[in-house]
């Protein structure tokens, strides 16, 4: 059944009308794209906008440095490449997250380990990253799931009593912060994504962040051919590539950040009301949010079935019903540890085939996390009241 249609149980639907488009944008962002057309310096040397977009992304968050580079996926590649992960090492990730945080890595030659998540909250679990650690371990990716900070306080320690790198995959997470620091400056580099469903869209894109000199000039040289701050322009000094932004990614990406702090804040009033009105529906339960995050990106709006519920119903029957509702609702993930093309490609490359126990993922997965679009926390009150109401009445179906 569409959405739109007669919703499955009971008549009319309890939503009928859209939720606000993605993406938003108006003159300010074609004013800006005709700057740099005009201009005639179009690529990512250009030096039109680009330097502006990295020193406000840089700043949103408090960070020393911004690299802007092609997109997410190569920013992973090359801030764990730029802060000394090499082909061999293992890199340990949560196993709930986008694919491209272990494709990543494996672009690079290095090999992704998979943790499972913590069930309150659905991010990296630190204590199961300890055990996980080995003498190959070179690294730790937090993954900055639907805007939510992971817990850096507990990585950080855990990091740099083994002596590895700490990567934040702030992809979904612009303009987060754990208590009071913005994402990109918890962990020793940090990257995000400007694809078209991220809450800064550029298109595509990708921006790294560190407060490191050696990380941002290494990162900067990977995505320049390997040149150097100051150097010749055949003057190559590392084996690196073209990885650069192009200068209308970055006057849309300009448009879009003039934006961001009051949808964020809008996102934030939205989710707190959503999550008040859920927590009191049988059945639902709401993803915990840890009183250290100060800012919640939330790129995406996760809910839980109970597990009770979610043992005797399909959530995809669940989610059927809430589309028909007019609320339109997305399964998430498939596990990344149980996915044949990484687990096949990884053990080309270490020459062993690891097998992972990820329990929570897995029941998180197929199913009890159902996640709403953080375009759906971007309308009015009126909206999120619907969408409580819309989630309900699914939920009642069954009881
Ligand atoms: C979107 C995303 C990426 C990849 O970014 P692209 O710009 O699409 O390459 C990586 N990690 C996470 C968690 C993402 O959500």
């Amino acid at each position: 059944m569409k959405s739109g249609s007669l919703a499955i149980h009971g008549g009319q639907p309890v939503r009928t009308k859209p939720f606000p488009e993605w993406p938003i944008f108006d003159e300010t962002e074609e004013k800006l794209l005709l700057e740099v057309f005009r201009s005639g310096k179009w690529g990512g040397t250009g030096r039109i906008k680009l330097p502006a977009f990295e020193q406000q992304f840089a700043n949103l968050h408090g960070a020393k440095h911004a690299v802007s580079v092609a997109n997410g996926t190569v920013a992973i590649t090359l801030a764990l490449q730029a802060a000394g992960i090499q082909p061999g090492d293992e890199v340990i990730m949560p196993s709930y997250t986008f694919i491209a945080t272990a494709t990543a890595t494996l672009l690079l030659g290095a090999i992704p380990v998979f943790v499972d998540v913590e069930e309150e909250t659905l991010l990296l679990n630190p204590e199961l990253v300890e055990e996980a650690i080995t003498p190959k371990t070179k690294g730790i990716v937090a993954v900055h799931i639907a805007g939510a900070p992971a817990n850096m306080t507990r990585l950080r320690e855990i990091a740099d009593k083994h002596g590895l790198v700490l990567m934040e995959d702030a992809a979904q997470a612009v303009g987060a912060s754990w208590e009071g620091r913005g994402v990109g400056t918890l962990g020793d580099v940090a990257t995000f994504s400007l694809q078209s469903s991220k809450n800064i869209n550029a298109g595509e894109g990708g921006v790294i962040l560190t407060n490191s000199d050696r990380i941002a000039d290494m990162a900067w040289s990977l995505s320049n051919c390997g040149r150097i701050k100051n150097g010749a322009w055949y003057q190559h000094e590392h084996v690196g590539w073209n990885f650069r932004m192009t200068e209308f990614q970055a006057a849309i990406g300009l448009g879009q950040l003039s934006r961001l702090g009051q949808q964020n804040e809008t996102r934030e009033r939205n989710a707190a009301r959503l999550s008040e009105l859920l927590s009191v529906i049988p059945g639902i339960v709401t993803v915990k949010r840890d009183p250290r995050i100060t800012t919640h990106a939330y790129h995406l709006y996760m809910f839980k079935l109970d597990p009770a519920l979610a043992a005797r119903i399909e959530k995809s029957d669940f989610m059927e019903k809430l589309t028909a509702e007019g609320v339109h609702a997305n399964p998430g993930y498939i596990p990344l540890h149980l996915n044949e093309a990484i687990l096949n490609d990884s053990a080309k490359r270490s020459g062993t085939r690891q097998t992972y126990s990820c329990p929570v993922t897995e029941r998180m997965c197929t199913r009890e996390v159902i996640w709403l679009h953080q375009n759906l926390l971007l309308g009015t009150e009126a909206d999120v009241d619907d969408i409580a109401r819309a989630i309900a009445k699914v939920a009642d179906s069954y009881a």
